[in-house]
């Protein structure tokens, strides 16, 4: 799959909206300022695909790109941003969980967390919707720059270790926007969801 030639092809207010449910798409998601529109951009080897959030929460559309006829990105609103009212909260929650289990198309789901603060309570939930509901989750360690070596090393095998007693098909790796590291791991396991 070349990613290059990913195109936006529209934004939903909410997951009612979403386009038809057919061929395969793959979704990301991540707290406000996880790096998750970096990571778009950087896969797609476009500057400006995603918008990187100046103001982190502001933006609650659901964006749908395309790689190719019938193979979809789809990038989820940021969760965990404080200001948002709790009623809000409450009703994403419930309509993302409902896109997580009614989805025919959804093969997996990349959920992106800051290596300097994985496996929050949020982060956690979501991989555990997608574990229950037989989706397969990349989790990805962002700003993977901002560690040295050693902590980078050792934050990955607590979260595998974590992650994997979870059960269900889970994989997790680091990864940086800045020095594009993690990315052909990314790509193969994107590349190999939309093969299935
Ligand atoms: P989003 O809210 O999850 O879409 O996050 P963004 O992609 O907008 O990134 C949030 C902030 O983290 C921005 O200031 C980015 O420049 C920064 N950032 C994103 N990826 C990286 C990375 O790989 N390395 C470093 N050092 N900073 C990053």
């Amino acid at each position: 799959f070349n990613f290059q030639n990913t195109h936006f092809v529209t934004s939903a207010p909410n997951l009612d909206a979403m386009p038809e449910d057919s061929g395969i798409e793959i979704a990301f998601a991540g707290r406000s300022n996880a790096g998750k529109s970096s990571a778009l951009n950087t896969l797609t080897r476009q500057k400006s695909l995603a918008r990187t959030s100046k103001t982190p929460g502001r933006t609650q559309l659901i964006n749908v790109f395309e790689v190719e006829d019938g193979y979809r990105l789809i990038d989820l609103p940021g969760y965990g941003f404080a200001k948002v009212p709790e009623e809000v909260k409450k009703q994403w929650q419930k309509s993302l969980s409902h896109y997580l289990q009614n989805r025919e198309s959804l093969r997996g789901i990349v959920i992106l967390m800051d290596i300097r603060h994985p496996l929050r309570d949020l982060d956690l939930g979501l991989i555990q919707w997608a574990v229950d509901s037989d989706i397969a989750v990349l989790a990805l360690l962002t700003k993977a720059d901002k560690l040295k070596q050693g902590p980078r090393k050792s934050t990955l095998l607590k979260c595998r270790e974590e992650l994997l007693s979870m059960g269900g098909n889970i994989q997790v790796e680091t990864f940086s926007s800045l020095k594009r590291s993690g990315l052909d791991v990314v790509q193969s396991v994107l590349g190999g969801w939309f093969e299935d």
